[in-house]
């Protein structure tokens, strides 16, 4: 045995009732769980009082660059994060060319030198282990690269070769060990492809293992169409479904949750396995470019917007812009909102990211309470500007402040959320559970004190009550700092 964390209050991952136990490490996987003796050269982890859970996976982010660009990924792995999924909303690292102009998006463009060189998804996987970050990667192939990839921002169907393009790079990246494809359908150029074409790639995935995840056509009036059409394409795909950060989004649209889950409960008792992500807060966070275009557009797949309650997290080149609302920049300018807005498009391109309140408190606490959930934090690594604090603080605040103090849920229901449920969906084998055999993932955490302590002033905050968090057996994290160690690597999931 390597290491041996002694007296936990043990949290399997299952959502079962939490047990007093050892856990002993050696290799990187979970030796033994139970009453254990000591032995000479492990390192002992003195764990009363604690709770101690298996290392938790995030399953919408965007750190596609940041696992080169920022390897010891602090701002994950200090919430006990230890496995990232990449590639969502339709962001995907592939074809390397095609992904590079979402750099901007990330404040990255100046960092780009400083990026491994890839190309396709096999080279991205294999770069990831060649570099390390500090936790484990696994890969969503996304639509919107395969599609600028193949045909740019055209607003047409693809011709019969450009769909073939598409679905060789998806099965390319399925061999690979990539787990699913994301779509990102309020962005370009996801947002002119229609139901068929996604079906289509849908149903390369379907003899293999593979997920289908989608930011949907819309999250706004429209939520009940872009949950039935997301269903739709898992139903006729014959793939698993994820609805990334579920939502309603606008005054109007408050309430159609509970019309949403119910669309979700009836799928499911059809037999197709759709579940989704959210992250807990009532603030969303996007491009304003795509906010701007779904306005201009009338698409209103954002949600109504209200420029008021739309504040800039990042400008890169006019820092001074940043917590500063449209509305007021408006003001300022002796513009209309959206000739504001425009300007700051202008200025800064894919740089301007917002932050958008836009939902409701009910609603986000039924959508955590349904058992169709899992968390992920949509988080946004950007270099510099005030990024929505979920990129620091979503799995902790969903232990602390809405576990714990809301009671939305059992914190054995929360971790499982977090754990087991995401693992079995993506397809992670070994990973979000504690029993023997499985990965050294583990986070060590009070549950008395755990939450985040980011705002959207301040968001650059470590999260309070995190004790220690190991990946693969490695410590990441001691006593609230970064200990340097890389140990992540990527997770390619087996083409069954
Ligand atoms: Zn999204």
């Amino acid at each position: 045995m390597d290491l041996v964390i002694r007296g936990a209050t043990v949290y399997d991952g299952t959502g079962g009732p939490p047990c007093l136990a050892d856990v002993g490490v050696s290799g990187g996987t979970i030796a033994a769980v139970g009453d254990l003796t000591r032995e000479a050269g492990a390192t002992e982890v003195a764990a009363t009082g604690l709770a101690l859970a298996p290392g938790f996976i995030d399953v919408h982010s965007h750190d596609d660059f940041a696992v080169f660009l920022t390897p010891e990924m602090d701002f994950k792995v200090a919430q006990g994060v230890t496995t990232t999924v990449v590639g969502n909303c339709g962001l995907g690292a592939a074809p390397h060319e095609a992904a590079q102009r979402y750099l901007p998006f990330f404040g990255a463009d100046a960092h780009r030198d400083r990026l491994p060189a890839w190309t396709t998804y096999a080279d991205y996987l294999d770069a990831v282990d060649r570099h390390p970050p500090s936790l484990n990667v696994a890969v969503l192939v996304g639509h919107g690269t395969l599609r600028f990839d193949v045909m740019g921002n055209d607003r047409r169907p693809p011709s019969d070769r450009e769909l073939a393009g598409m679905l060789d790079t998806l099965a390319a990246g399925l061999d690979a060990g990539c787990i699913g494809y994301s779509s990102g359908l309020v962005y370009e150029p996801g947002r002119y492809s229609q139901t068929d074409e996604l079906v289509t790639l849908a149903q390369e995935m379907a003899q293999s293992g593979g997920v289908y995840a989608s930011h949907m056509r819309n999250e706004g009036d429209g939520l009940l169409d872009a949950v039935a059409e997301t269903i739709r394409i898992g139903a006729d795909g014959g793939v698993p479904v994820q609805i990334s950060h579920h939502k309603a989004s606008g005054r109007s649209a408050w309430g159609l949750v509970h019309d949403s889950l119910a669309l979700i409960e009836r799928a499911r008792s059809r037999g197709v396995d759709v579940t989704a992500d959210q992250y807990p807060y009532t603030a969303g966070s996007t491009a304003l470019f795509a906010v701007l275009q779904n306005h201009e557009e009338r698409a209103h797949g954002v949600g109504d917007v209200e420029w008021e309650r739309i504040t800039l997290a990042s400008a890169p080149r006019h820092p001074e812009w940043e917590r500063r609302s449209i509305a007021d920049l408006a003001a300022e300018l002796h513009a209309d909102p959206v000739e504001a807005a425009r300007a700051v498009v202008d200025a800064e391109g894919y740089g301007a990211v917002v932050v958008m309140e836009t939902m409701n408190e009910d609603d986000v606490r039924t959508v955590m309470g349904h058992p169709s959930t899992m968390i992920g934090s949509d988080g946004i690594p950007t270099f510099g500007g005030k990024p929505h604090p979920r990129l620091y603080g979503t799995f902790p605040r969903v232990l602390g402040h809405y576990a714990r103090d809301a009671g939305v849920f059992t914190l054995a229901e929360a971790i499982r959320r977090m754990t087991a449920m995401p693992a079995a969906k993506f397809g992670l084998a070994g990973r979000g559970a504690i029993e023997p055999g499985a990965a050294a993932d583990l986070v060590l955490f009070d549950p008395a004190t755990i939450d985040d302590t980011g705002t959207y002033d301040e968001p650059r905050r470590y999260p309070a009550g995190v004790t220690a968090v190991w990946v693969g057996g490695t410590r990441v994290m001691h006593d609230g700092a970064h200990t340097g160690e890389r140990p992540g690597r990527a997770l390619r999931r087996a083409r069954d």
